[in-house]
């Protein structure tokens, strides 16, 4: 809340799209969603949240599995 400067674009390489979250790169970073390197705090558009939503939902639920077996 809060994080979003009026007018902040997305952070993914090529995307001009206007971001609607802020979140920390290195939650970003290795999700398949491609963000400069370096970045701290990477701004996504709808459109790259729900992929980065999509992405980090796969891989909670292999960790869940993960987690499961032991
Ligand atoms: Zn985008």
């Amino acid at each position: 809340m809060g994080l979003i400067s009026k007018g902040a674009k997305c952070s993914v390489t090529g995307c001009d799209n206007d971001g609607v979250r802020s979140l920390t790169a290195s939650k970003v970073d290795g999700t398949g969603v491609g963000i400069p390197h370096g970045l701290k705090k990477a701004i996504l558009c709808k459109e790259h949240y729900k992929e980065w939503k999509k992405a980090t939902k796969d891989d909670r639920d292999t960790e869940k599995a993960r987690f499961s077996r032991f």
